[in-house]
């Protein structure tokens, strides 16, 4: 067994830092269950393989190969990618699945792989587990004769911005006749190699910074406002009508308004669910931990807004089961199920080039439309009593609240345009909570009262 104490394994995927927990002899143990698995339940034997821009990238990609390969999978390699066109390329191959190298948002000390099955969807926790299961015993591994082959795939980020621009409601005329001047940073993760081709099939001009695909990342890589000062900046600049920032490994979409103003990755969601709502009203699905902003955008278009427990798999789940139209996170996290169901940035910034163009109106404006709210998120110290019970008393202490116990326990209160998400860290002795109010001090407020109630 190898230490995996410093390892962080969740359901979707196993994290580190590099030399420190994290190591190819890991990163080859994981590989090797996760190609017994796909391999036993198929369809074929094939495993897609691709990875974002760190520079640990490649090796940890050598030393997965290999062990897929000797638990007799083919390996078809995708080289730096974004983590969706990996999860496309998984579908289009009709793939036993997929390892996608990437620790997403994280810090440039960080590595992880993450699992895709075969719809190209991140395993479940079902999926997982028997997955890691695997890890307890001997992994079953080929002989000489039955040694998986490898080859590599250059297509997989051409063939994504085609099912891009084959969205059906996708007016690709119309945006390219817009000529929009748009400012994009990649961090110098993975965005580089499909963003400028993107935008310039979208007739764009693009002014950008960090597109060099080498995970050097100059900032912070987590698309969040406080990170994105020098794409507002290079949109004040260039007088760009948008700035497109997104993570390492491309899953999530951060916008700058045309004032240079980094307007907080909720707005991706709610604008591209905007959009969409506009050609085919439907169900939307975001998680538990997302904005209100959501249920003005579903109130508006009159369609249904369901929540599921935070984790992308959960959210594309619960998309599967309501037919949802769009959904996603609020953390930049957009699903279109038209192209497939997973988190997608260039799926997100096509669809915000057509509100664009579709409204003639600026960000900035379509954003204040959607509403504000202001989101408090604190730690406090886990109580000593079982968290059900916590929950059950908190329920009862707030009756004029709707309660949700999906995932930790939520506490709404609609007519107040507040509430309030309590869910406990899986790796320290504290709860966290999120609250949510049109202003600052009720949000804050709302944090106290709940701390006051929260029994010892
Ligand atoms: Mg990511």
């Amino acid at each position: 067994m190898l230490d995996t104490s410093k390892l962080m394994v969740s359901v979707s995927g196993v994290r580190g830092r590099v030399g420190d927990g994290l190591t190819p002899e890991v990163i080859a143990w994981f590989a090797a269950a996760f190609g017994a698995y796909a391999r036993r339940r198929g369809p074929g034997t094939t495993v897609v393989i691709g990875r974002d821009s760190r520079v640990s990238g490649a090796m940890f990609a050598r030393a997965a190969t290999s062990a897929l390969q000797a638990a007799g999978c083919d390996v078809v390699d995708v080289g730096i990618a974004p983590t969706p066109s990996v999860q496309l390329a998984v579908e289009e191959l009709k793939a036993a699945g997929g390892l996608a190298v990437t620790a997403s948002h994280n810090p440039i000390e960080w590595n992880a792989l993450k699992f895709i099955g075969p719809s190209g969807m991140f395993l479940d926790a079902e999926e997982s587990a028997e997955m890691r299961a695997l890890l307890e015993g001997d992994i079953p591994r080929a002989t000489w004769k039955e040694l998986g082959g490898w080859r590599e795939d250059p297509g997989a980020v051409d063939r994504h911005v085609q099912r891009i621009l084959a969205i059906p409601f996708l007016d690709v005329e119309k945006i390219r006749s817009m000529r929009f001047h748009v400012a994009l940073d990649c961090v110098r993760g993975a965005g580089g190699t499909i963003f400028p081709r993107l935008l310039e099939a979208l007739g764009c001009t693009v002014d950008a910074i960090n597109l060099e695909t080498d995970g050097l990342f100059p900032r912070e890589p987590e698309p969040i406002a406080e990170n994105l000062g020098e794409l507002e900046e290079l949109v004040r600049r260039t007088g760009a009508v948008v700035g497109l920032a997104t993570d390492p490994d491309v899953d999530r979409l951060s916008l700058v308004s045309e004032q240079g103003k980094a307007i907080g990755e909720d707005y991706t969601l709610a604008l591209a669910s905007t959009l969409v709502l506009r050609h085919r009203p439907g169900a939307l699905v975001t998680n538990l931990s997302t904005s209100r902003l959501m249920d003005d955008v579903a109130e508006a278009a009159g369609v249904r807004l369901f929540r599921a427990p935070v984790g992308e798999i959960n959210v594309a789940r619960r998309m599967q089961s309501e037919s949802a139209t769009v959904g996603g996170e609020g953390n930049g996290g957009v699903i279109l199920p038209d192209v497939h169901l997973t988190r997608d940035a260039p799926v997100a910034a096509a669809l915000i080039l057509q509100l664009l163009a579709e409204t003639g109106k600026p960000l900035s404006e379509l954003a204040a439309g959607i509403g504000r709210y202001e989101i408090v998120k604190e730690k406090l110290p886990r109580p000593s009593q079982p968290l059900d019970a916590v929950y059950d008393a908190l329920a009862a202490r707030f009756p004029d609240a709707e309660a949700d116990r999906q995932d930790g326990l939520r506490l709404s209160w609609p007519e107040r345009k507040s509430w309030a998400h309590l869910r406990p860290s899986g790796t320290e002795p504290i709860v966290r909570i999120i609250c949510e109010a049109p202003t600052r001090e009720e949000a804050q407020g709302l944090v106290e009262t709940l701390r006051e109630a929260l029994p010892e």
